[in-house]
Formats: structure tokens, C-alpha cells, sequence
């Protein structure tokens, strides 16, 4: 049975998605067989990870309206291993539609890929900045969350909700739901808040945190516009090194 990580915050610009698309990059190149499922009507993995949008008929979208199966809509990207599930735009409404619908909206994710699971080491998700019906079916699908935390001013901020909604994920929908881990993103290293900042989100999630921390550094917010993971537009990057590191924890982690 493949893992399945929800990658989630409800903060925008936390490195939710820059985590999907590097964390699956470098897990492939572990030679582990990984879906990247695109939870966010940006739509921003489907198109960093080269995935050309105007080429796409089907979307997750059409996956959780219409119940299409989440094989049709699955593509190989350029990395060996590593397929995707892409979003569209379309994902902007579904919020209303899905509530709309009486029964098991929450579920509609999880019923999708019972059918993919075993064919993949890892699944990750990447899920929208907010906590909607579309978090909730991520959530509901996964076996676990990766959190992406900031490492800036108010970094815990926020985080209180989302646990609330974790914990409320499990006693409704997904009792089985765990924290994998908390990444801290984005750190600058010259400064003395990132490491303060560092030291609060470790005293309070202690040893769920990871020993990697991914710094800031502009090759991993230009490889995007490429359509490349970190590991082909510059694979001799701090943000590749530290991906890398990420990966084999993660793998360390789960013994698989
Ligand atoms: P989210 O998915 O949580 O909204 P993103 O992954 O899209 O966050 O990151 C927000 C912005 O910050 C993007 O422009 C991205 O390229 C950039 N970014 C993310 N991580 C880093 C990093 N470690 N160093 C520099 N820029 C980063
Ligand atoms: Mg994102």
C-alpha cells in the first residue's frame, strides 16, 4: 500500500507547493514509484512540474464532481517514477459544488484512489491555502500530513487551526490520520529570527520537526517557471541538497 502524505497549511506562500514538487522529484530519484495529486486550483505543481495545461481534458476536478476514475486523468511527467494528477482552474468552484453534494462529499478523494494506492511507494498531495471542503478530502485521503512552517514572524500563527481541523479530520472522517512530520521553509540563515523562529516550532512540535530545514534560496523559486524540479534546473543547489535530505527522512521515517 502506498503512503499517502497530504502536504498542508492553510497559509499561502508557506512552500506547500515548491515541498510537493521536490519532495516527489527527489523521491523518484530514489527509484520510489510517487503520484503528486494537485488539490489547488492554481494549479501551481501541475505546471512546475512541466505538466503542459493546455494539453489536459481531465482534471481532479472532474475526479471529485463527477466521479471520473483518477487513473484517466493521470499523467507521466518527465521524471522517471513520478506521475501526476493535475489540477485546473475549474477547482476554483468546487468548493460550493461539493457542498451541494449530501453524502460523503469529504470522502470523494479517498474512494478515488483506493483504486491507485497500491500502485505507487507514495502518494503526496498538494493541498489549497485553506480549510475547505477541498483540505477536508485530502486530509480524508491521507495517512498523514506534512506541514510546511515558515520560518518568519507569526510562523505558529494559524497552526492551532489547522490542528483543530486535523484532530476533527480524524474523529469524523479518518481516525487513523497522523502527523508525518513539520518542515521548516524558507529559512534565512543571516537572520536571528529564523533561528528563534526555529527553536519555538521545535519546543512546540518537538521531534516531529525535521532535522532538514530547507533555506531560502532563489533557484528553487525560479525552477518553476521551467517546469523543472529543483534536481534537473540545478541539482548542485542548497535547495536540491536540502530536498534531498528531506526524502531520505521522510523514507527513514516510514521504514519503506
Ligand atoms: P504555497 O504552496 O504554500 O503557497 P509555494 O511553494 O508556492 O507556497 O511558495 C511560495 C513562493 O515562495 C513561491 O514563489 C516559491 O517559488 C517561493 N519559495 C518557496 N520555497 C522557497 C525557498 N525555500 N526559497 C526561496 N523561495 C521559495
Ligand atoms: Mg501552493
Amino acid at each position: 500500500m502506498g503512503k499517502v502524505i497530504a502536504i498542508t497549511n492553510q497559509k499561502g506562500g508557506v512552500g506547500k507547493t515548491t515541498t510537493s514538487i521536490n519532495l516527489c522529484a527527489a523521491l523518484a530519484l530514489m527509484k520510489k514509484k510517487v503520484l503528486l495529486v494537485d488539490m489547488d486550483a492554481q494549479s501551481n505543481a501541475t505546471q512546475g512540474i512541466g505538466i503542459d495545461r493546455s494539453s489536459l481534458e481531465k482534471t481532479t476536478y472532474d475526479v471529485l464532481i463527477d466521479e471520473v476514475p483518477i487513473e484517466s486523468i493521470i499523467k507521466h511527467s518527465e521524471i522517471p517514477h513520478l506521475d501526476v494528477a493535475p489540477a485546473s482552474i475549474d477547482l476554483a468552484g468546487v468548493e460550493v459544488q461539493l457542498s451541494a453534494i449530501p453524502k460523503g462529499r469529504e470522502k470523494r478523494l479517498r474512494k478515488a484512489m483506493d483504486s491507485v494506492r497500491n500502485q505507487y511507494d507514495y502518494i503526496i498531495i498538494d493541498c489549497p491555502p485553506a480549510l475547505g471542503l477541498l483540505n477536508t478530502n485530502a486530509l480524508t485521503a491521507a495517512d498523514s500530513v506534512l506541514i510546511p512552517v515558515q520560518c518568519e514572524y507569526y510562523a505558529l500563527e494559524g497552526l492551532t487551526q489547522l490542528l483543530n481541523t486535523i484532530l476533527l479530520t480524524q474523529s469524523v472522517f479518518n481516525r487513523n490520520l497522523t502527523i508525518e512530520g513539520v518542515l521548516l521553509t524558507m529559512l534565512d540563515s543571516r537572520t536571528n529570527l529564523g533561528v528563534e523562529v526555529t527553536q519555538e516550532v521545535r519546543k512546540y512540535f518537538k521531534d516531529k520537526v525535521y532535522k532538514t530545514v530547507i533555506p531560502r534560496n532563489v533557484k528553487l523559486s525560479e525552477a518553476p517557471s521551467a517546469g523543472l524540479s529543483i534536481f534537473d534546473y540545478d541539482s548542485r543547489s542548497e535547495g536540491a541538497k536540502s530536498y534531498a535530505r528531506l526524502a531520505k527522512e521522510v523514507v527513514s521515517r516510514n521504514g519503506r
